[in-house]
């Protein structure tokens, strides 16, 4: 693991988590520093610049040095010593040249060739397989910020032209939802992590807003350099670093071709998704924000099938009230209808925000405070949410389901609060739709298990498989240490998900899949023949879902579910519905 050197065309392999070619200069994103502003200097300006970083290093030391008088007057000199390393790291020559040398080669701000040359130092430290040492990559991080701060603008700012806030490709050791949620994909147009896997909700986030992503490129950080070429390719998971002409130009022919395709797909928008047999599937879009909204209209999606609250309830830190929610599930309401707006109460913890801060880290997070246990124990909280919801279900069709519901108990304790809150409505003379549909997410095997019972509670079911192959398999879905055993055909998943189906017909019920299983090109026939009533899929995937659809024949899903049934290997299930998928919709499968 070394810096790969500039102009040298270098291809890594990840996993790819979020489909699409995004091009752009890296963006690293430090874990320890914050990096500055960036601009392109002319190359009359490079002397200037290498003295604006050798004086930013001289005020450091000289500040560390008083520093390092100033304790060594009250304490004893040991203590002081601990600022011999950080004058050594201003001293150090290999990185001031290194510096001096980027600020030439690249014409660029000497603080930012600062900064990409220390965090690549900060982060080596980080690695090292020894607990002191890397707990000095804090010491280091804490001299460069030091550094940051004192260079001096007054110089050459003004004959320096800001760059403009351009586009970038994201670098990061990894990622949190939040962190996605709140990217800007015309400006981070696709993010790569050294860490993580393709069922956790960075993942998730990126498909739903379309932006391209890798992860699992364990030494990316110290490899690359900050504002190197990128080609980022989210179809097969290749990282492409300082690609030549004739890579770029191969690649943006692809892009082309991959646009050609989708647009193509795009005119499927206003056709029904009914099998060549006849049996008509309802296809909906899966949201997370406000903003997708009219991409999912676009989508020709019929209604949202899981509006995941969890971002929007707590992504600013303080939980939005009954009125700005109402708002934003009646705007949900009114651009679905006449489809179906399935508003899915808020599903905090796991490896998504927690609902308040809790005194010690949960030891099993997946396991412990997440979905409608939260829900039950802030009473209040949940109940401003259902009225908001029922309040917006005047303005269309709208649903309601609790998510990660494990025992009747907890679904009984629920389903009181929700009329509890119909009660409070009615005596306000607020209206609301009486006739407003319930559902309960299938996500763990107690819940697929007691499906029956659950189902004659409910109006409908919907199979979360994310978890509930995470709890079926006991497997951690954003662990990618087990993400081998990770599968989806896993056939006790199978059966769960028939059992599910199977409890929702006899109850005169419906079943939908909103997990990411629903849009895996490779097992649509299989869940086509499971004789699931409803698909719930992100906007971007929607298109291809629906072409899938349509080319299977229903009565040759069923035989192949049927089959799958009575298998007892994952890989021999995918195997069969893989065939089919070929056999039908071979164009979409490359
Ligand atoms: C699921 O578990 O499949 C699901 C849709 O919920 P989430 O991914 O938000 O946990
Ligand atoms: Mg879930």
């Amino acid at each position: 693991m070394s810096l790969i050197p500039a102009h040298k065309e270098v291809t890594l392999q990840g996993t790819a988590v979020s489909p699409g070619l995004a091009f752009g200069p890296a963006h690293i994103i430090s874990r320890g520093l914050q990096a500055p502003e960036t601009y392109d200097i002319p190359e009359s300006s490079v002397e200037s610049e290498v003295a604006r970083f050798r004086s930013a290093l001289e005020t450091t030391k000289k500040q560390i040095t008083g520093l390092q008088q100033h304790i060594a007057g009250i304490t004893d000199d040991s203590e002081s010593q601990i600022f011999d390393a950080h004058i050594m790291l201003l001293d150090d020559r290999s990185m001031i040249s290194k510096v001096e040398n980027e600020i030439k080669g690249r014409l660029l701000n000497a603080e930012f060739c600062f900064f990409a040359v220390i965090q690549n130092y900060s982060e080596a430290m980080r690695r090292l397989n020894d607990a002191y040492l890397s707990e000095r990559a804090a010491d280091i991080d804490d001299i460069a910020q030091r550094v940051l701060h004192n260079f001096s603008h007054a110089s050459s700012l003004e004959l320096q032209e800001t760059r403009p806030e351009h586009h970038h490709i994201v670098i990061a050791h990894d990622l949190a939802p939040s962190d996605t949620a709140t990217m800007d994909p015309d400006q981070s147009v696709g993010f790569v992590t050294e860490i993580g896997s393709i069922n956790s909700h960075t993942a998730i986030l990126a498909r739903s807003l379309g932006i391209p992503a890798i992860v699992g490129l364990p030494d990316l950080i110290i490899e690359i350099q900050e504002a190197s070429d990128l080609i980022l390719n989210g179809y097969t998971g290749e990282l492409i670093i300082n690609p030549t002409v004739d890579t770029q130009r191969r690649y943006r022919a692809i892009a082309e071709e991959k646009a050609a395709t989708e647009e193509e797909l795009n005119k499927l928008r206003d056709e029904q998704t009914t099998t060549l047999d006849g049996r008509p599937l309802i296809l909906s879009a899966n949201a997370e924000f406000k903003h997708e909204f009219p991409h999912i209209l676009e989508s020709g999606a019929e209604g949202i099938g899981l509006f995941r609250t969890e971002f929007f309830l707590l992504g600013d830190g303080e939980i939005p009230t009954e009125e700005a929610q109402y708002q934003l599930y009646a705007e949900a309401a009114k651009i679905t209808k006449p489809h179906r707006a399935i508003i899915r109460t808020l599903d905090a913890g796991g490896d998504k925000l927690p609902l308040e801060p809790l005194a010690e880290p949960e030891p099993n997070p997946f396991l412990g405070w997440r979905g409608i246990r939260v829900s039950l124990s802030r009473v209040d909280m949940f109940k401003e949410q259902l009225r908001a919801i029922l309040r917006a279900s005047v303005h269309g069709k709208v649903g309601v389901m609790f998510p990660l519901v494990s025992a009747i108990s907890e679904l009984e304790e629920a389903i009181a609060i929700f009329k509890e809150c119909m009660n409070e409505l009615d005596q306000k003379g607020i209206a609301y739709d009486p006739n407003i549909e319930l559902g309960v997410m299938i996500e763990v095997p107690s819940a697929a298990i007691m499906a029956h019972e659950i189902a004659q509670e409910v109006d409908f079911l919907s199979i979360g498989t994310n978890d509930l192959i995470q709890y079926t398999v006991a497997v951690d879905r954003v662990n990618p240490h087990v993400s081998g055993l990770y599968k989806p055909s896993n056939p006790a998943v199978i059966r769960l998900i028939k059992m599910t189906i199977d409890a929702s017909n006899n109850n005169d019920s419906w079943t939908s899949i909103c997990g990411e299983m629903a849009s895996d090109l490779r097992l649509i026939p299989l869940l086509v023949g499971l004789g699931v009533d409803k698909l719930s899929v992100g906007a971007h995937q929607l298109p291809r879902i629906k072409k899938a659809i349509c080319s299977l024949k229903y009565s040759e899903c069923q035989e192949l579910a049927e089959a799958a049934l009575k298998l007892k290997r994952g890989d021999d299930i995918l195997e069969i519905s893989l065939k089919l998928a070929k056999a039908s919709y071979p164009d979409l499968l490359d």
